[in-house]
């Protein structure tokens, strides 16, 4: 049965309409290796979120909100049933090993469920994705020892350093990557929005093999298996869609993305079996043609990075959603304690 769509008129601002705060973590790990492989590495890069400071968030959240997990959002969302009026959801992005090793256990001694977003190209390719390469490579290189070598690769390599001299709009850069510092912000722009995918890949690929290893026995290490989600759906959580190849949308042509949403439907189905499934998109980057795509690929929603509570009003393919690193400015704004 198709979805009717949800009565707006009911929806009246309102203090008490229910809202939901969605949040969105990445890394989660404490020491300074790969959860199962002992290979070490240094969390500066990842920007990784220590399992003390995710136990406090999650006490801070329950303090102050009802956890729910997804299918109850789901029901919610199409007009089906009732949340919580203060009430919590938390997804993790990007199929990263830290999810099964780390963050399951804690979630199962609260009784809490999430939904886990995953690539399609961790389960098919055995590579790390561009972005985890760099990642990995900003917690051994800073981040201008990083460009030279980038810079002088493509010179060596291709004979031109000319994508490297494109004016970079830093706004737009400080925009996406808000959480970083300007050079680091420049740098991770250059490489996931300007340089050309190919280019960019064969960069990043060569310099992680020089300076780390593999980038074929890393990512054996850095992504949860099939076995771990076929565990983690089986305990009650909930898979969905993170893009096949992680790439931004607005880089990629409608009919690179229809593609893209193809092969990693293809991807869950054949793994997981056909289901309703959520879908979070690669940067939070989104237009009305993306939206659309979701949607044709059976996709039921799609989460953006737009930093504020979900309200029944929202349009399903552009649900707001919160960093981990936002959530007590958000909490502050929109949830104010109770008063003494
Ligand atoms: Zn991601």
């Amino acid at each position: 049965m198709v979805d009717s769509p949800r009565d707006r008129s009911r929806d009246e601002e309102s203090p008490d309409k229910p809202r939901c705060l969605v949040v969105m973590y990445h890394y989660v790990r404490d020491v300074e290796t790969l959860p199962r492989s002992g290979m070490h590495t240094v969390p500066v890069g990842l920007g990784a979120l220590g399992t003390r400071d995710f136990r406090i968030q999650l006490d801070r959240l329950g303090r102050q909100m009802e956890p729910i997990d997804w299918p109850t959002f789901y029901a919610w969302t199409c007009g089906r049933g009732s949340i919580p009026r203060r009430c919590f959801l938390l997804t993790f992005d990007d199929g990263l090993v830290d999810h099964a090793e780390t963050v399951i256990p804690i979630l199962h001694e609260q009784s809490l469920r999430a939904v886990f977003f995953v690539p399609g190209a961790i389960l098919t390719s055995h590579r790390l994705l561009p972005a985890h390469i760099v990642h990995a490579l900003l917690s051994v290189l800073d981040a201008q020892t990083l460009e030279e070598e980038l810079l002088a690769y493509l010179q060596e390599q291709r004979g031109s350093g000319a994508y490297w001299s494109a004016a970079v709009d830093m706004n737009a850069a400080r925009k996406l990557y808000h959480y970083e510092t300007p050079e680091r912000a420049r740098l991770k722009y250059l490489l996931t929005v300007l340089l050309p995918i190919e280019l960019r890949n064969e960069a990043v690929e060569a310099l992680f093999e020089r300076h780390i290893g593999s980038v074929t026995r890393w990512a054996r290490h850095w992504y949860m298996s099939w076995d771990d989600l076929v565990a983690i759906e089986s305990a009650g959580h909930t898979i969905g869609g993170h893009g096949y190849g992680h790439e931004p949308y607005s880089r990629l042509t409608p009919g690179q993305r229809r593609d893209d949403l193809r092969r990693l439907t293809a991807v869950l189905r054949g793994g997981l079996g056909p289901d309703r499934r959520p879908f979070s998109y690669p940067y939070g980057r989104w237009d009305k043609d993306a939206c659309a795509a979701c949607r044709d690929a059976s996709f039921v929603h799609a989460f953006t990075t737009e930093r504020r509570l979900v309200t029944q009003d929202d349009d399903a393919f552009s649900l707001p959603r919160v960093d981990t690193i936002d959530v007590e400015a958000v909490l502050e704004k929109e949830v104010p304690c109770p008063s003494p």
